[in-house]
């Protein structure tokens, strides 16, 4: 039978894809990629021409099942996701599973990841760390996310859009308290790489007063709950019932 590789490309800088995925792109008989057309245009840079089958996640079930027939055929076939490592915050999982349940082979060929990428700059503990993805993109479950997160006291780490840094600067300030130490990773390994370090509210007022600290892609590093957590996680709740109850007073 054939191995899934599952292969990190790069969160910006070409260079940053290894001799090892570039050989391993060419060496497979298909790519399972995210947007096939990102993918091509990666592929194109390094001159490899390969079949790219389109991974998404409303295929990702029945497509699933192609793969491994594939695989079990005598294939190899690489996994791709439009930057980064596969299955972070991207898809694969589905993918992924079905192979190992299959008792397939499926081996990594490891490379960027923007979170990784950011708390390896960013000098907050990171010994421990919460990997927390995406914010819920409406205000009221994301607000009740991170009141659940106020007493964690690993460093939290969470992936940004440019669509909504600041609201969730503000709604971070507002869960954690505005003195928290917290610290931006945006555009890494591109042009306008910037890393920010500040309190909470030092950071949402850089933001604010600057339209390009708005632009491009955040990865959003959080210091832990001191040794307070308890009473931290009890403040920012009630935090949270406040500004639920402002909500429905004139
Ligand atoms: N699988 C990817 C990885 O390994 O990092 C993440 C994919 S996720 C759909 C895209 C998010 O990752 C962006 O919204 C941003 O939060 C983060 N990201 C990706 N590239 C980045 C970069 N160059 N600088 C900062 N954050 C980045």
């Amino acid at each position: 039978a054939g191995t899934l590789h599952v292969v990190a490309t790069p969160i910006g800088n070409l260079g940053d894809l290894t001799p090892r995925a570039q050989e391993t792109l060419r060496n497979v008989a298909a790519i399972c990629a995210e947007d096939t057309r990102r993918t091509g245009q990666l592929l194109a840079h390094f001159g490899i021409d390969k079949p790219l089958v389109a991974l998404h996640d409303h295929n990702e079930e029945a497509l699933s099942q192609r793969i491994v027939a594939r695989l079990q055929g005598g294939d190899s076939l690489a996994l791709v996701s439009d930057a980064g490592t596969p299955l972070v915050s991207d898809p694969g999982f589905r993918v992924v599973r079905a192979a190992r349940a299959a008792g397939l082979k499926v081996s990594p060929v490891p490379g960027a990841c923007a979170a990784i990428a950011a708390l390896s700059v960013a000098g907050l503990p990171s010994d421990r760390f919460v990997f927390e993805g995406f914010l819920p993109a409406k205000a009221g479950a994301r607000r009740e996310r991170l009141a659940r997160l106020a007493g964690e006291a690993r460093t939290l780490v969470f992936y940004e859009s440019s669509h909504r840094i600041d609201e969730s600067l503000a709604d971070m300030a507002a869960a954690f308290g505005a003195a928290r130490p917290a610290v931006i990773a945006r555009e890494l390994t591109k042009l306008f790489e910037t890393v920010l370090d500040g309190t909470l509210a030092d950071l949402l007022a850089r933001v604010e007063a600057d339209d390009n600290q708005r632009k491009g892609e955040f990865v959003v590093m959080v210091q832990g709950a001191g040794e307070d957590a308890e009473a931290e996680a009890k403040l920012a709740e009630g935090r949270r019932l406040y500004a639920k109850l402002g909500e429905h007073l004139p």
